[in-house]
């Protein structure tokens, strides 16, 4: 078997451990990166059709309370464009009975990338050393050694795939993830494993769905995309359109919870009989469509994210301590942040805050 010793682990090629990734190489810090998917974004999943990139996890920011998210899309190059809001809603009662009405607009004002959030992504790994990045890569048991922390590789039941040695490691996933599906040796701490476990997973118990056509027939009818339904399958609904041309889209979130969402083929039928019912026959006939249950995706959601959950992440460590065994182990990801836990802003500033005790 494989094994390795290295400087510094990262777990997990989210945002927030490819931001920390960045951070250390920008330092010429040495590390490997671990991600357990074939593919980095965690969280963050936008598919192309024909240059378009439908978002099927995050698709906004707030340039007015997220400066490092601002500042990331002028460093890499990146523009964003507001979300689109002219016009009135649809609105889709209990029963089933429609009626349009004045729309929400978002407060602050919600922007989308060009490229999709995936290009934050793709800008940092160009910035990052390729040979660094491990996909395919499940961390499975991580253990403090005399000298070093040992991070083992595979799935608990079966023979390991490698072994890495490692002076400190950062991990970038949703805590609540980590003390369901690592085995830590020695223990972890009783009150540090139940605020992991106790901290939800953001936007994990949601599924996702974009519909792309060729025309926007909803605004041709003064409507803005934006609707929400008390009888689902979609519950919130947005026009998620580029900003000049086709494709043009609507997106949203499904309302029906996790525990009652059915296999992706019979979703799609029943949003697609759902859509003319709000914005006119055409929006039942999209070029394409996606659909992302998150709540069934095993590095993202646990059992405990079935259950939609409406407040904000609280993680709560004992003293409020984000590193442990003698400052050795850092926490980063989106929901261990000090503040807008859950939200891309948080994955950054966890990461800074990660990698700035180990630079
Ligand atoms: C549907 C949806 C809509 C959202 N909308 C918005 C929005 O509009 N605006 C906003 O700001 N935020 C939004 N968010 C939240 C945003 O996506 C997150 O804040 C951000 O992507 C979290 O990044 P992260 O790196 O902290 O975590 P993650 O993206 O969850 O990254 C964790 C990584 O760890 C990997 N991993 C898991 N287990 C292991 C293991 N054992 N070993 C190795 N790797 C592992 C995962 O595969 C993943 O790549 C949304 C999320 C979802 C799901």
């Amino acid at each position: 078997m494989h094994s390795e010793n290295v400087d510094t682990i990262i777990i997990g090629g989210g945002l927030s451990g490819i931001y920390t990734a960045f951070l250390l190489a920008a330092q010429k810090m040495p590390f490997v990166l671990l991600e357990a998917r074939s593919r980095l974004g965690g969280r963050i999943l936008s598919p192309e059709h024909q240059g378009f990139f439908a978002d099927l996890g995050p698709s906004w920011y707030w340039p007015m309370i997220n400066p490092h998210i601002t500042a990331l899309i002028k460093t890499l190059g990146l523009e964003g464009y507001p979300q689109f809001e002219t016009g009135l809603c649809r609105f889709q009662a209990k029963d089933g009975h429609t009626e349009t009405i004045e729309g929400y607009p978002m407060e602050p004002p919600g922007w989308r990338l060009k490229g999709g959030m995936i290009s934050l992504v793709q800008g940092l790994g160009t910035r990052i050393p390729r040979e660094a990045i491990r996909l395919n890569h499940p961390v499975c048991e991580i253990e403090r050694q005399d000298r070093g922390i040992r991070v083992t590789v595979g799935r608990l039941d079966q023979a390991p795939l490698c072994r890495l040695t490692a002076s400190r490691i950062i991990l970038a996933l949703p805590p609540r993830l980590a003390a369901r599906s690592i085995l830590f040796t020695p223990d972890l701490s009783y009150d540090l494993t139940q605020a992991m476990l106790r901290s939800s997973t953001w936007m994990a118990g949601h599924a996702k769905f974009f519909a792309l056509y060729d025309k926007a027939d909803w605004r041709k009818i003064g409507l803005s995309g934006q609707g929400f339904s008390l009888c689902g399958p979609m519950g919130e609904i947005h026009d998620g359109s580029g900003e000049a041309s086709r494709p043009y889209g609507l997106t949203g979130f499904l309302g029906t919870p996790a525990l009652r969402r059915k296999d992706k083929e019979t979703m799609i039928q029943a949003i697609l009989a759902q859509l003319p019912l709000l914005y006119g026959p055409e929006a039942g006939h999209p070029v394409k469509v996606y659909y992302q249950d998150w709540a069934r995706e095993e590095f993202t959601a646990t059992e405990y994210d079935q259950r939609s959950a409406h407040n904000h992440p609280e993680f709560d460590p004992p003293a409020g301590k984000t590193s442990i065994w003698d400052d050795t182990f850092h926490f980063a990801g989106t929901e261990t942040a000090d503040h807008l836990r859950g939200y891309l802003e948080g994955a950054l500033a966890s990461a800074e805050r990660a990698a700035s005790a180990v630079i």
